[in-house]
């Protein structure tokens, strides 16, 4: 525009008539006023619009240098904000109307100049060029800012839909509220929802698809995120439309205004469940015993270190329990292995029912468990528990609509009492355990420092017992038995004695059951009733014919399949006669395996050996049951006669087995009398025979016939 606040036209046209004419015509107009610059040549037109001061350009398509639209175009496109207007001769209207379909502002027919025309046109077409150009430049940077947002929000998406999780913003309303302001389709895999049904809603519609047990780890963890402003990171499951739940890692980070608030929250949220899968079978294969699914040893030792560890920061205490089936192996071997297997995981099931979530309990090997109990405060807590899974095993256990029963041996180590490292206390449960199993087996047994010196000693005594046989160092010695009515001693109890080249004499409780467990007791038990058959014989030839000679013999050695022959064998060769060999038998060796029992007990009877009954009232038999056996005598335990005289009960059950048994005409010996008044008292009761320390101790040989001649039994008795 011009300094005059005119307007600058520059009229392109070869023929300086119509110029002139032009010039004429609007030179006279004052407002707006004009001023009209001329160039013959399209190039020259050109030129001069490049001086930018040109506020309309009135062309003649008709030029020296240029023809037709090509005019227009050429103008156009050089100088597209500057408006043009076309000159055209009477028959050019077409051409004319095609160069405003490309964008001229409008056209005047040569020779028709009319003054106040032209001006209208000329101010037009400046005017609507101008607010043309200035909304196309608002369309044009519109567009182009669309165009940003599109694009940006195209690699946004293209970003997010390539990353494999819900990537996520929560922003914070104005009602300080929670909402998820965005969350990628991925959402759809992990809950089955599309994201839309997510977006814009309160964050509580997310939360509600988590399982409600995961749920307060997750706001946790975003809360904390949100105070403080920082990361977060946390697995967690979601329930997904079809009822599945999926295993997701969700990691957050609060993102802070520039005043430092909390504004909004971005993450992504991780479908882990494969992975935990994985996971999950991996640590299955590593971590647990295949037939029962219980942990294994490695996992049991890691989670028991870290009881123990926790145990001494709190000053806790803690107990390991070492669990195995009674008769295991025999059940295997009878049954097979696959009842056997179908046992051990009825066992396990069992167990588990009765253990708190926190104890955990793995199997080793067989038939043997351990179990850790955290919270045990003291070792009557650990024996309570003992005592429950004993009674647990009363019940049958059903494999293959079979019931079968079995019993455990448990041994108890507390910790940090009897051991404060794994291995330790799982050893010394062991050792525990091997005691309860020694000591009768369906018990447990507390662990104490004697029975870690004496799992030691077992080792020596295992391997020096081997040898003892070859190395003779076994003894026999007898106690001698008084008959209340005649006043006379009436036979002798045969008990071994070890006498060891270091260790000097070792009691038979000790060793008899490593001969059990080793089954050396067979070669023991048969040296025994050969030596005291023999001896029997040399008490025959000195005169003592009537005089009873009694054994005893083992579970073991009485359930061996060769036991018949090879008693009957020694009767023979030793030349005794059999009335006067007396069996001592425990109820328990009795009441195991009946039919088998029976027909043994038969088989002996009729060869003419006696029968006793050890130990009596110690077990759970009934006299009234014994009845069914060919037995002779019963043996009243000493735990009884030692409290005869103190105890009412202890007197009540004397007196009720002694008239049992004579009502069934069984002889009664009772063992272990010490002192004058248990004899006047069993006495009274009409006791048959006693055994025990005030009659005489077990002596070697020697002296039995020394004792026999003297009148020791006339002295007890006046
Ligand atoms: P048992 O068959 O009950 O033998 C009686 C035990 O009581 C013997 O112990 C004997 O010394 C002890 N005794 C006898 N009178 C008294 C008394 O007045 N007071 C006290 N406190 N004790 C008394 P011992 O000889 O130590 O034998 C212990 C157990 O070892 C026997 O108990 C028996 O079960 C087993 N045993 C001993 N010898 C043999 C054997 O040759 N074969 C087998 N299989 N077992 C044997
Ligand atoms: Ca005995
Ligand atoms: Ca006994």
């Amino acid at each position: 525009m011009t300094a005059n606040n005119g307007l600058k036209v520059l009229v392109i046209e070869d023929d300086p008539n119509y110029f002139i004419l032009l010039n004429e015509r609007l030179s006279q107009n004052k407002d707006p006023s004009f001023e009209l610059v001329r160039s013959k040549h399209m190039q020259s037109g050109l030129e001069r619009l490049r001086e930018s001061d040109i506020d309309v350009v009135l062309l003649d398509l008709t030029l020296p240098d240029s023809e037709g639209l090509n005019s227009f175009v050429s103008v156009h496109t050089a100088f597209p904000l500057v408006p043009i207007i076309i000159l055209t001769a009477i028959n050019d209207d077409d051409l004319a109307a095609q160069a405003i379909a490309f964008g001229a502002q409008d056209f005047l027919t040569k020779g028709s100049f009319d003054r106040q025309l032209l001006v209208k046109s000329i101010c037009y077409a400046v005017s609507r060029n101008k607010s043309q150009a200035q909304l196309q430049k608002y369309y044009q940077e519109n567009e182009r800012s669309k165009r940003a947002l599109l694009e940006r929000d195209e690699r946004f998406r293209s970003l997010v839909s390539n990353i494999p999780g819900a990537v996520y913003r929560y922003t914070l309303s104005v009602a300080k509220e929670w909402e998820i302001d965005f969350i990628s389709d991925v959402i759809k895999d992990i809950a089955g929802y599309p994201a839309d049904n997510f977006i814009g809603k309160n964050i509580s519609d997310y939360f509600e698809k988590v399982l409600p047990q995961d749920l307060p780890l997750l706001k946790d963890a975003f809360e904390k995120a949100v105070q403080h402003g920082n990361l977060f990171a946390v697995d967690y499951r979601v329930r997904h439309m079809n009822g599945d739940f999926r295993w997701v890692h969700d990691r957050g980070r609060a993102v802070r205004d520039v005043a430092g608030r909390v504004t909004h929250v971005d993450g992504v949220i991780s479908d882990t469940t494969e992975r935990t899968k994985e996971k999950e079978r991996f640590n299955q294969l590593v971590y647990y015993d295949a037939l029962t699914n219980l942990p294994n040893r490695e996992l049991f030792v890691d989670r028991l270190d870290q009881a123990i560890q926790q145990a001494r920061r709190k000053k806790e205490t803690g107990a390991v329990l070492a669990l195995d089936l009674d008769h295991f192996k025999r059940i295997n071997d009878t049954l097979g292995h696959p009842i056997g297997d179908q046992l051990i995981k009825a066992v396990s099931v069992r167990l588990l029912k009765l253990l708190f979530d926190s104890d955990t309990i793995t199997r080793i090997s067989g038939g043997a468990f351990i179990i850790l109990l955290s919270r045990v405060a003291k070792s009557e807590d650990a024996e309570n528990v003992a005592t429950k899974l004993l009674t647990a095993f009363k019940a049958p256990f059903l494999i293959n609509e079979h019931e079968l029963f079995t019993s455990c041996s448990i041994g108890i180590a507390l910790f940090p009492n009897d051991g404060e490292t794994s291995d330790i206390l799982i050893k010394n449960a062991d050792a525990a355990m091997h005691i309860s199993k020694e000591r009768g087996k369906d018990r447990y047994q507390l662990f104490s420092s004697s029975i870690a010196n004496s799992s030691f000693e077992r080792l020596v005594l295992e391997s020096s017992l081997r040898r003892a046989m070859e190395r003779k160092e076994f003894q026999l010695f007898y106690q001698p038995q008084l008959d209340l009515r005649t006043g006379k001693a009436i036979g002798a109890e045969a008990l071994i004695r070890w006498k060891h080249p270091d260790l000097g004499f070792i009691p038979p409780m000790e060793f008899i059951p490593i001969a059990e467990e080793t089954g050396l007791i067979h070669p023991i038990g048969e040296w025994v009733l050969k030596t005291a058959c023999e001896q029997k014989k040399l008490w025959d030839r000195q005169g003592f014919e009537s005089f009873r000679v009694s054994v005893n013999l083992s579970a073991r050695q009485f359930h061996y399949a060769n036991l018949v022959d090879m008693v009957g064998d020694t009767i023979r060769k030793s030349g005794i006669d059999p009335k006067c060999l007396d069996l001592e038998l425990t109820e328990s060796t009795i009441m195991d395996r009946l039919e088998e029992t029976t027909l043994t007990l038969k088989r002996l009877k009729n060869m003419g050996a006696r029968i006793s009954i050890d130990d009596f009232g110690t077990g759970y038999s009934s006299l009234m049951y014994l009845k069914t056996f060919p037995i002779d005598c019963v043996k009243i335990d000493k735990s009884f006669v030692n409290d005869v005289t103190t105890d009412p009960d202890d007197q009540a059950i004397t007196h009720a087995i002694i008239s049992m048994a004579h009502s069934l005409k069984l002889e009664v010996v009772a063992e272990g009398v010490e002192t004058k008044e248990q004899l006047e008292l069993l006495k009274s009761q009409n006791c048959d025979v006693i055994q025990g320390y005030l009659f005489s101790k077990p002596i070697p040989v020697d002296d039995v016939s020394t004792f026999l001649l003297s009148d020791a039994a006339k002295k007890i008795l006046s």
